[in-house]
């Protein structure tokens, strides 16, 4: 079993265990291949979160540098341990959350100044207008109102606009939470269907996060290029089940967005978990197995494999039986 993508409670904020405690977790669940993704550090103090600024009022944007430095480190202590002692194979890389141009552009240089380390990136996309999208449904109401009327066909176009300018900027391997608006997406939000202006008519009509793309053909359009996009340079797209851990019916991305991965990327799907603590380590797998078997009926997945001789990372496919048979399964009963 494979995850592209985790955090831990030493490096973030809001994370919750130790990263020793995470990967013993990892290991006892025969984990085949985790990926450890910190996030690069926030170079802007608009851009901190209340639990970092509690946590160090003076300095807050220096610690973020500190613990991303502290992560290299550790990660890699874990990783050449694990080379002797263990049986997952450990694969270091980041996260980049995309707060604005100028982070995406210092993301990139960050993983130029230290590709010894990091050997590729989850590109993700996490602010509409400098406002986080996922932290709580204030912030999300914030992202909708930066929009004139509350148009949210135009803060989904702005969301896909930002990944697009992320994507051409870092190529990341992995794409992380392709459509993580959904998360805090309001069940009865009615927009009038054709301007996506919030409203509340009798014309206006409820968009959900299953309906958006046959709703605006326009937002589908981007979709599709950033897909596009991602096929030309051979990045993947991760099923995230840290969706499914907040209580949504699918992991990131929905089955719409899926389908369009499997039509424009080659179905070039891995598997996240997200983890920021010991729990969440492999957690709703078998959701997601379900998801990847049943609903979108994909005939292989994808994980990302690390050069011993060169340290260049590239996905290799498990077909689907070899993926289900997989002894993870039985060990998670
Ligand atoms: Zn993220
Ligand atoms: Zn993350």
């Amino acid at each position: 079993m494979h995850s592209h993508h985790s955090h831990s409670g030493d490096y973030v904020a809001h994370g919750v265990d130790p990263l020793d405690e995470m990967m013993k977790q990892v290991e006892r669940m025969k984990f085949h291949t985790y990926c450890l993704t910190e996030h690069i550090p926030r170079i802007e103090s608009q851009y901190l979160y209340p639990e970092e600024i509690e946590a160090n009022r003076e300095n807050a944007l220096v610690q973020l540098q500190t613990n991303f430095n502290e992560f290299m480190e550790h990660a890699q202590r874990i990783k050449s341990n694990n080379e002797i002692n263990g049986a997952t194979k450990i694969i270091i890389g980041t996260e980049i959350e995309s707060c604005d141009t100028k982070h995406i552009e210092y993301a990139k240089k960050m993983l130029a100044k230290n590709s010894d380390v990091l050997k590729f990136c989850v590109g993700s996309v996490h602010h509409i207008n400098g406002i986080p999208l996922d932290f709580d449904q204030e912030n999300w109401d914030k992202c909708l109102e930066s929009f004139k009327d509350r148009n949210l066909k135009k803060m989904l176009m702005s969301y896909f606009e930002s990944q697009y300018k992320m994507l051409t900027v870092v190529q990341p391997k992995v794409v992380g939470h392709f459509d993580l608006f959904k998360l805090l997406w309001p069940q009865d939000l009615k927009v009038d269907p054709v301007t996506g202006k919030c409203t509340s008519d009798s014309s206006g009509i409820i968009v959900t996060p299953m309906t958006y793309l046959e709703q605006w053909e326009d937002v589908k359009d981007l979709v599709i290029r950033n897909l596009k996009y991602i096929d030309s340079y051979g990045g993947a797209i991760e099923i995230n089940t840290s969706a499914l851990r907040k209580g949504l019916e699918q992991p990131y991305p929905n089955s719409n967005i899926s389908e369009l991965v499997k039509k424009y990327c080659h179905g070039r799907f891995v598997l996240s978990d997200d983890a920021h603590g010991i729990k969440q380590v492999g957690v709703c797998y078998k959701k997601a197995l379900y998801y990847i078997q049943d609903v979108l009926k994909l005939d292989k997945m994808y994980y990302m494999v690390e050069d011993s001789t060169d340290g260049s990372v590239r996905f290799e496919s498990l077909p689907i039986k070899e993926f289900a048979d997989d002894q993870f399964w039985k060990l998670l009963g």
